[in-house]
């Protein structure tokens, strides 16, 4: 699922701990952003050159240069000063969570933090800094869905989609044409510390195909035997 696609929201990891990193793009990307990553405070002022990333998520102690000096940085100068910085650390003091944000940071978590309160947090930040990327349009072949207002039409036809149908279909929208497993589908829609028996897919995906699907209609949602389901226009099962 490694598609530049530039309307995905671009988050920065600079971390210098590999395996921390490793996770976070994993979960980063598999909540459908684009991510690069730097391993020291220099090498992030590197990147931030480079590349306009819509948030950064930062480690307080890095090598070479600290992070609260990174953030530092990124609030002196005008194109990054309004760029979103989640703070991390393994330093758990009041003192140090307000002199992180003192420094300009948005938003502080101590490690060890948990993976869905980084998420909300990133989703938040960006909701805030970018309320277009969050509520814009969404379009595939015949459907479009509205964010803002939460409306979904086939062909110019209302689709009235359940919550749960209605997030399936938002994933789907976010990667058309790719096939995920039933787990995949768990994990990005349900979220990966709920437990939900892996047949209740199947029955989401056949309430949405039943909205999604007209009399005339083809079936837009394609099974994959042994693999899973895609939004696909190629339609008919394998
Ligand atoms: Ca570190």
């Amino acid at each position: 699922m490694d598609r530049e696609n530039v309307s995905k929201p671009l988050v920065m990891v600079v971390e210098d701990e590999a395996a921390l990193v490793t996770m976070l793009r994993y979960n980063l990307e598999k909540e459908g952003y684009r991510v690069c990553e730097a391993m020291d405070g220099e090498e992030a002022l590197t990147v931030l050159a480079e590349r306009s990333p819509d948030l950064v998520v930062l480690d307080w102690m890095l090598p070479i240069m600290s992070g609260i000096e990174v953030c530092r940085q990124i609030r002196r100068k005008p194109r990054t000063r309004d760029l979103p910085v989640i703070m991390l650390t393994a330093r758990g003091e009041e003192a140090d969570k307000i002199r992180g944000l003192n420094t300009g940071a948005d938003d502080y978590l101590t490690k060890p933090f948990s993976l869905p309160e980084l998420m909300a947090r990133v989703r938040a930040l960006l909701r805030r800094v970018h309320p277009s990327q969050s509520k814009g349009v969404l379009q595939y072949d015949s459907i479009v869905m509205d964010l803002s207002s939460h409306r979904v039409t086939r062909d110019g036809r209302n689709v009235h989609l359940g919550p749960t149908e209605f997030r399936l279909l938002q994933f789907f929208l976010q990667h058309p044409g790719c096939v995920f497993s039933r787990e995949e589908l768990l994990d990005a829609v349900w979220g990966p510390d709920i437990y939900v028996e892996p047949r209740t897919v199947d029955v989401h995906i056949r309430r949405l195909r039943k909205a999604l699907n007209g009399d005339e209609e083809s079936d837009i949602i394609r099974t994959v035997r042994a693999a899973g389901y895609a939004l696909d226009v190629e339609g008919t099962a394998i």
